[in-house]
């Protein structure tokens, strides 16, 4: 049989605000601002569902999920891509691989990178080394770089299922 591969993009922005919480794939990192949204505002969930859906040409996550919506107001962001997950393995597909670069200025992610790459894999039920979360800050230019906002880059690779090259 021959294999074959989807690959999906996905990109997040959420503005920065005092009172909020900042979650990232799922851990709440400690930190003076958090992100703004009607949900959690977890732009790396966001990003990541995104791509899922987009690898396998199931739409976007605000087709899915109106930011109109009341229903979806602070809702945890990992309703969304277990949603999308179950799309993507209802289609006959498996994730091979996801990259994430997450942008933001402060605080520094080091240290919580791979709590967040293993509550992503949690959630994706993929082991950990088939995820990646890496961490940039905007060198203090633009409204990153000034801690406003923060957004989330995500490339995912899917693969119809197939036991011998895909196990
Ligand atoms: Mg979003």
């Amino acid at each position: 049989m021959t294999p074959e591969f989807r690959s999906g993009i996905g990109y997040d922005l959420h503005r920065l605000a005092e009172g909020r919480k900042l979650i990232l794939g799922g851990v709440e990192v400690p930190a003076e601002k958090g992100l703004v949204g009607h949900s959690d505002a977890d732009i790396l969930l966001h990003a990541v569902t995104d791509a899922l859906l987009g690898a396998a040409g199931l739409g976007d996550i605000g087709q899915h999920f109106p930011p109109s919506d009341p229903q979806w107001r602070d809702a945890d962001s990992a309703v969304f891509l277990r949603h999308a997950r179950r799309l993507v393995e209802k289609s006959g597909y498996r994730l091979v691989n996801v990259d994430a670069v997450i942008v933001l200025e402060k605080p520094k992610l080091t240290p919580f990178r791979d709590a967040i790459r293993e509550s992503l894999a949690d959630k994706l039920g993929v082991s950990p080394d088939r995820v990646s979360v890496k961490a940039k800050t905007a060198e203090g230019l633009g409204p990153i770089g000034e801690g406003q906002a923060a957004e989330a880059h995500v490339v995912v690779l899917l693969g119809r299922s197939s036991e011998s090259l895909l196990s």
